[in-house]
């Protein structure tokens, strides 16, 4: 039977030349390194690495999201889940005062985004992002056929509000995190009412919410119908690895959400977890309020140095401007202690790190490596 492939002959063939015309050429998206991968290649044991470059929770789930995980009912495994996410939905629902038909799980938020474009965007349609931000949204912008509009951030990481309305103008999608990766700061909520009277789609990714001290703007979606409202586990929840995030938007676009993401996106185990996340609640907001506090440490701890300014942040991470070293540089030698930080190639970024806030010990050991690196 194989023999007979054998004569086939297909030296010059490129699959690429069969890619869509859309695709003209692959995005570029720096996923994080593995850790396990990277702490290898610097000789190091992975399980004494600091990690604070993916903005991940440093505590990880929560005990109860743990002890449902393993008494997850096996029998659910071979099981396709509930195309409709009708447990997950109504719990969400609950903790954000929301309806339930305005709720719809993905997985990961990172999916959610993806589908805004498979819905909304036809070829050489036009997005709105103010850089620098989370880089998805040109990558599925790359991936879609869409054009971006950047309209960028100030000096001081401010929106310029008239450019970006006007931009909206001639555009299908605004996307907007809010506290804004990596600067760490808050759209203003005049320019979210500026944005939506454009009738453009305005996402605002609330990825970071919970570690600010601003109100969700979830229970505005039934109300204002081209508001899209992204949140996530991924940091609140600590369960990134699971990928489970969710978006809170008018019942209609939900509707059609439910139509067409695919059936079982959101595994039963994500499931699991999300639900007992959102039962254990209280233990996950106390830690965002540890997390919050500690970040203020942080940044003025190693303001101290007077070589590192932090940005202000009310995220779960922290945007430092430095002076006399690159965003590389320091990356590299902090990785070289075991610790390792997100250096994100932007022309303005530069001579910018950002480190994700981790627990206190940790935090202490990083203050202590960069004065160790201060003294070098
Ligand atoms: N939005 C923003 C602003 C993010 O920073 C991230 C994660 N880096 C995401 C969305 C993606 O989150 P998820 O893990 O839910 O896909």
């Amino acid at each position: 039977m194989v023999n007979e492939l054998q004569d086939l002959d297909f030296s010059g063939y490129s699959v690429s030349r069969s890619l869509k015309t859309t695709l003209r050429e692959l995005p570029p998206y720096a996923a994080l390194e593995d850790v396990e991968f990277l702490a290898t290649e610097l000789g190091l044991s992975p399980s004494s690495v600091i990690k604070v470059d993916g903005n991940e929770n440093p505590y990880g789930p929560s005990n109860a999201t743990l002890r449902a995980l393993e008494s997850l009912n096996r029998m659910k495994l071979h099981h396709y889940g509930d195309s409709d996410q009708r447990r997950l939905r109504l719990a969400i629902a609950e903790h954000l005062s929301v309806g339930f038909d305005s709720v719809i799980c993905g997985n990961g938020s990172d999916e959610l985004i993806d589908l805004m474009f498979r819905l909304f965007i036809n070829e050489g349609d036009n997005i709105v992002i103010s850089s620098p931000t989370f880089g998805m949204y040109s990558f599925d912008a790359s991936l879609h056929g869409a054009n971006v509009i950047d309209v960028p951030l100030g000096e001081g990481w401010e929106f310029d509000e008239e450019s970006l309305e006007k931009a909206a103008r001639n555009a299908k999608l605004v996307f907007i995190p809010s506290p804004n990766n990596p600067t760490g700061n808050m759209i203003p909520m005049r320019l979210v009412k500026r944005l939506l009277e454009t009738g453009a789609v305005v996402v605002i990714d609330e990825a970071y919410i919970e570690f600010s001290d601003t109100a969700s703007l979830a229970t505005w979606v039934e109300k204002i119908p081209n508001l899209v409202v992204l949140r996530t586990f991924s940091k609140w929840g600590g369960l990134a690895g699971l990928r489970i995030g969710y978006g809170i938007m008018h019942p209609e676009l939900v509707s059609i959400c439910l139509q067409a993401k695919q059936p079982y996106n959101i595994s039963v185990v994500a499931e699991a977890a999300a639900l007992a996340a959102l039962a254990d609640s209280a233990t996950l907001d106390a830690r965002a309020e540890i997390i919050s506090t500690e970040r203020d440490r942080m940044s003025a701890e190693l303001a101290k140095t007077e070589w590192m300014n932090p940005w202000p942040s009310n995220a779960s991470f922290v945007l430092f401007h430095l002076d006399g070293i690159s965003g590389l540089g320091l990356r590299d030698k902090l990785r070289l202690k075991g610790i390792f930080t997100r250096y994100i190639a932007h022309p303005r970024l530069e001579n910018h790190l950002r480190i994700s806030i981790a627990t206190p010990d940790e935090n202490d050991r990083i203050i202590e490596a960069i004065r160790e690196i201060e003294s070098e």
